[in-house]
């Protein structure tokens, strides 16, 4: 941490040591073919959020490789967001880069939002961007080649700062200069100013700042470590941006986009509401009995889920990192925070299909091996008991969710 050196009345002689200005590395990715115009804008646009974020961020030594796999994709068609987030994450891992902007003449598949331009991820710190909307040129025939590509280049670069911004955890803003202002069309992009307010600047330079701190696999220190040991540590000095990612996966969406999780989770409800058995068994346990068994589906179901959709697939031969400790942490609790949403929303449902539905005397019936009748205690048991039983029944309907959508889900915090 950086000490404010200004602010002591007589200043200590400066340290010796000095510690060289820290390195960070933006890669792009070019995926697929990029026509002439495209190329043009792509090469332009590299430039511009070069000289932004020196600008904005002297403090730091900038570079920003460019690698072109111009094997990935074909430009056209729809590419699948994960699939370019994922050749991303591998370059970035593979050339140890911060951070990687994977930009494709292609258009994005949008799942919730009629057409996507910019899908970042923060827990894979990669974004893809796609050119395909951005070229004005489409609407406006009459610019010249030069105009055309400074503004094609001017949406690019508004776009990946945007992008980045949302990689280092930013929120929207709302004047239409700035650049988290959230575009809703190419054109909106002409007015960013391409420089961050000074909140924003702020926040960036402190997220870059640990980003380019040196990384824990690089320190010899903790070459002992264990490997239980070593993503402790790592968690103990990441909890900060383990919960920043985890926020911005947002999974307490999760419910309402997995519909098979949850139409089997509801279903599964109905029938236990709508059984007087269920009511026999569930509102006799004790309450203690049903907060573990919450617990236990909770982190279960979270444990299949990652591992049947493949989210935390960890390639071959890949050796420990800090980061991959951080996401593969953020991962499985942002799986939890989804999965103890649902909990919630069949125990809240259970509640009031109990007031709406049940009088007394129908469920001292149906629980008669209970021995009294039922009060509020049995029947927060009950629902607490079904709630884990119908999310458990929910996680096997998830395993049947299309990974790459599951994974599109999990990773990608806007489609912008
Ligand atoms: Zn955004």
């Amino acid at each position: 941490m950086a000490e404010t050196l200004s602010a002591l009345p007589t200043p200590p002689p400066a340290p010796v040591e000095r510690r060289h200005v820290p390195a960070v590395v933006v890669g792009w990715v070019q995926a697929g073919p990029l026509d002439e115009t495209q190329n043009a804008a792509l090469m332009r646009a590299r430039a511009m959020v070069r000289e932004a974020l020196r600008a904005a961020l002297p403090g730091f030594k900038w570079s920003f490789p460019l690698v072109r796999r111009t094997d990935l994709y074909a430009g056209g068609q729809e590419v699948e967001p994960v699939d370019l987030l994922d050749a991303g994450a591998t370059e970035r891992r593979v050339a140890g880069w911060d951070f990687a902007l994977v930009a494709t003449g292609a258009d994005l598949r949008a799942r919730f939002r009629p057409f996507t331009l910019a899908t970042p991820s923060q827990a894979l710190d990669v974004a893809a961007l796609s050119l395909a909307r951005l070229d004005p040129g489409a609407r406006h025939p009459d610019l010249s080649d030069a105009e055309r590509t400074e503004r094609f280049a001017h949406r690019l670069a508004a776009l990946a700062l945007h992008a980045f911004g949302h990689l280092n955890g930013l929120d929207h803003e709302t004047h239409e200069d700035a650049v988290m202002y959230p575009p809703r069309s190419p054109a909106d992009l002409d007015r960013s100013s391409l420089s961050f307010t000074e909140p924003n600047r702020t926040e960036i330079e402190a997220e870059v700042a640990d980003v380019a701190d040196l990384r824990m696999e690089e320190e010899t220190v903790f070459d002992q470590l264990g490997d239980a040991a070593f993503a402790l540590k790592a968690l103990v000095l990441n909890w900060n941006d383990v919960a920043d990612t985890v926020l911005q996966i947002r999974p307490w969406r999760f419910p309402f986009q997995l519909s098979k999780l949850t139409t089997a989770a509801i279903s599964t409800l109905i029938v236990l509401v709508m059984t007087a058995e269920a009511w026999d068994l569930g509102a006799r346990q004790p309450l203690w009995h049903v907060a573990w068994l919450a617990v236990v589906a909770v982190a279960g179901t979270s444990a299949y889920l990652v591992r049947k959709q493949g989210l935390l697939a960890r390639r071959h031969g890949q050796t420990r990192t800090e980061q991959q400790v951080v996401q593969s942490a953020s991962i499985l609790l942002a799986l939890g925070l989804g999965m103890s949403t649902t909990w919630a929303l069949l125990f809240g449902a259970t509640l009031v299909l109990r007031l709406l539905f049940f009088d007394g005397a129908i469920l001292d019936g149906w629980a008669a091996s209970l021995g009294r009748s039922v009060g509020p205690d049995e029947v927060l048991a009950f629902a607490g008991f079904v709630s884990s039983l119908g999310i458990g029944v929910g996680a096997l309907g998830a395993s049947f969710e299309d990974q790459t959508y599951f994974r599109h889900v999990a990773y990608v915090d806007e489609e912008t």
